[in-house]
């Protein structure tokens, strides 16, 4: 029992941290208890560390993990990379944490429905043909997608699906040096997958594959249904425990919560690791994918991916610090023809491009550099919805020199369109259709 007991705590704590680091970044929890343990765990512990390590062995120990950890997520090894596994998709490989996620899923369910079947009424047994079958099927179209990434008869395309916003994405951002091809907006370059992705989410090494354009649907699919699945599993192995636990109740009455307690270890003891033990692991462990789908779908009504939520949380910041100023683009086009007709003067203000580009003192203002709306080859993008609008971050904080009467400082991100935001229902159903 006391074994049974330890493995208990040890998921319990592990799914306890896990979200603590997943969700504590989220910019509602950023200040409640989540925030600050998630704070606690991912930036004062390892700095406390490695400050020890510094005293101790002159950082000899930090530089090696920094090493490893560079190792594990950027570069390609066994734990996120194993080699070409299916015959009819030769680029999708399967991951160690892949092959955990999937043996884990495998043994457990095999190993309580061995031994849990024959205790269970045909009605519940019904769905679980249904329920097992979801999982493996959404991992499947996860792991094995492919038209997300970017390549040169795409490309087109892909240049074509969305606009540049002139806040998160340019047209003017150089070709990714690794695929020498224009980045797309929405585009992320992937290391892991060394190719661009389009509509980039996040790599995923769970399912071994960037989520993007396409693919990201599948991976919410397999979200729900692994939640799910990990309930209906919680609640058979509720169903079978309950007995043992009132027929205990009737022979020794719970007069206190140490009684109860008692009686609900010993039903979790009758019913043995197959199904007490997979039962609770399924209880504990559904929050991860569940709080995982919230978030996304927090993300999709917001009209954002996880990679453009990071840009948007620098974007938050600096308009905090009073760095941020937005203008009309169609009046700085007019406002530099009329200083062109004029024979030019000194503007020039310390501005900074958005994609981190820093070009301060330059002469012309940030809308002519920039270009018109359309996709990179020119060809009109397919999105329902433009914007005017043109923000810049400041080195100093102040609006670009001679333009002042053009740019407004802005406060905060409510003040600023995001393009790719369509309404929260549009949104969910751009996803499903695979955009
Ligand atoms: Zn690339
Ligand atoms: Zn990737």
């Amino acid at each position: 029992m006391g074994a049974l007991r330890n493995v208990v705590i040890a998921i319990l704590v592990l799914s306890i941290l896990t979200f603590i680091a997943l969700f504590g970044q989220l910019p509602a929890l950023r200040k409640t208890p989540i925030g600050w343990l998630q704070r606690a765990l991912c930036l004062h512990l390892p700095n406390g560390l490695k400050y020890a390590d510094q005293r101790a062995t002159g950082g000899r120990l930090t530089s090696r993990s920094k090493r490893l950890g560079q190792y594990l997520f950027y570069e390609q090894n066994p734990v996120v990379l194993v080699h070409p596994t299916l015959p009819t998709h030769p680029h999708a490989k399967l991951s160690t944490l892949q092959i955990i996620f999937l043996l884990l899923l495998t043994l457990s369910s095999t190993l309580f429905l061995w031994n849990a079947s024959h205790r269970l009424p045909t009605t519940l047994l019904f769905p679980i043909p249904l329920l097992l079958a979801l999982p493996y099927s959404f991992t499947y179209l996860t792991v094995t997608h492919q038209t997300h990434f970017i390549t040169p008869s795409n490309l087109h395309s892909r240049l074509r699906d969305y606009p540049y916003d002139h806040i998160l994405f340019h047209p003017a951002t150089p070709a990714c040096r690794t695929c020498a091809l224009p980045k797309p907006a929405r585009s992320k370059h992937c290391s892991l997958c060394q190719r661009c992705v389009a509509k980039s989410d996040h790599h995923c090494p769970w399912v071994n594959n960037c989520l993007g354009r396409g693919n990201y649907r599948y991976f919410l699919a397999l979200l729900l249904s692994l939640g799910i699945l990990q309930i209906y599993g919680a609640c058979l192995s509720l169903y079978i425990l309950r007995p043992i636990y009132h027929s205990s109740s009737q022979t020794h009455p719970h007069n206190s919560w140490t009684d109860i307690g008692d009686a609900i270890v010993s039903a979790i003891n009758q019913g043995g690791l197959s199904i007490a033990g997979v039962g609770l692991l399924a209880a504990s462990t559904a929050a991860l994918p569940l709080g995982l789908l919230v978030y996304h779908c927090y993300l999709i009504w917001a009209g954002m991916t996880t990679n453009e939520s990071q840009k948007w949380a620098d974007w938050r910041d600096d308009m905090g610090d009073g760095y941020v100023f937005k203008a009309s683009r169609a009046q700085l086009r007019t406002w530099n023809r009329l200083r062109k007709y004029r024979g030019g003067g000194g503007d020039g203000g310390e501005w900074q491009r958005v994609n981190g580009h820093g070009q301060g003192g330059v002469a012309e203002n940030p809308a002519l550099s920039i270009g018109v709306e359309e996709g990179g080859d020119g060809s009109e993008v397919l999105w329902p919805t433009s914007s005017d609008q043109m923000v810049v971050r400041t080195n100093d904080g102040k609006p670009p020199v001679g333009q002042e009467a053009l740019w407004t400082r802005i406060w905060g991100l409510d003040e600023v369109e995001n393009l790719y935001d369509l309404g929260g229902w549009e949104n969910f159903v751009e996803v499903m259709r695979g955009r």
